[in-house]
């Protein structure tokens, strides 16, 4: 599978004036070197910055221009570096992640607005979850693998992968709802055109690796390869092979 060249993206930061008023800076500043600026979307950001798509050539650069220019506009190409905090009190609202984080581990120096919580998952139930977050790579590169104060509670950290696998072909990169393939690959021997559920077979078989496991096996090869491709599209703060 040939890897996605990433999507570009700027961010547009937003000031007093709020975010229509950004908008409308933003679309009268890329009108003035640009007839008709080609934007695909745009989306608010939790921490209320603006993220902009250019569609094509000559919008993307007017863009570039912007940030070069001065203005409140940065290039956003590679996606952000996510990470899993184990055991976070349940108790601690999603916008006071960042500032807890910030306050409470002084030493790592992270700044609040490099921390964009996502997520939870982890138990339903107690009074703890697990909270998954998008950093800054210089901020992924001081928290992996080291232990935080959060609340009223030491969490560990690890780096969060969001590669996903299949379960009608079993392939990693793509779920469910957009598999090209008509028939069904079985999760347990592999073979095509019945699901693990209907599996009258006694052999286990990955239909990746072709190790003799099921395909959601952890040490699986092809997993490891796929991870590998999302992260080199990922800026983790280092160069990753
Ligand atoms: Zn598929
Ligand atoms: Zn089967
Ligand atoms: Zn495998």
């Amino acid at each position: 599978m040939k890897a996605k060249a990433p999507v570009k993206a700027f961010v547009v930061k937003v000031g007093e004036g709020g975010v229509e008023e950004a908008r409308k800076s933003l679309w009268s500043d890329l009108l003035k070197g640009l007839p008709a600026p080609k934007i695909a979307n745009t989306v608010t950001l939790p921490r209320g910055d603006i993220l902009v798509k250019p569609v094509d050539e000559g919008t993307f650069r007017a863009l570039k221009r912007m940030e070069d220019e001065g203005k409140a506009v940065r290039e956003e190409s590679a996606r952000r570096p996510m990470i899993l905090m184990y055991d976070v009190g349940r108790d601690i609202e999603k916008d006071r992640l960042g500032k807890l984080l910030a306050e409470q581990n002084p030493d790592l120096g992270i700044g609040e607005e490099t921390v964009v919580p996502l997520f939870m998952k982890g138990p339903k139930t107690g009074d703890s979850v697990w909270w998954v977050c998008a950093v800054a790579p210089d901020a992924y590169q001081k928290v992996v693998g080291k232990r935080v104060y959060l609340g009223m509670s030491c969490c560990r950290v690890e780096e969060f992968s969001d590669v996903v696998r299949c379960f009608k072909c079993q392939r990693f990169g793509h779920r469910t709802t957009k598999c090209p393939a008509s028939s069904d690959t079985c999760g347990k021997c592999a073979e095509v055109g019945h699901q693990a559920k209907d599996c009258k077979s006694n052999a286990s078989r990955c239909a990746n690796c072709r190790k003799a496991a099921p395909s959601a096996h952890a040490e699986c090869a092809a997993k490891l390869r796929a991870t590998l491709n999302a992260a080199r599209r990922t800026d983790f703060g280092r160069t990753s092979k």
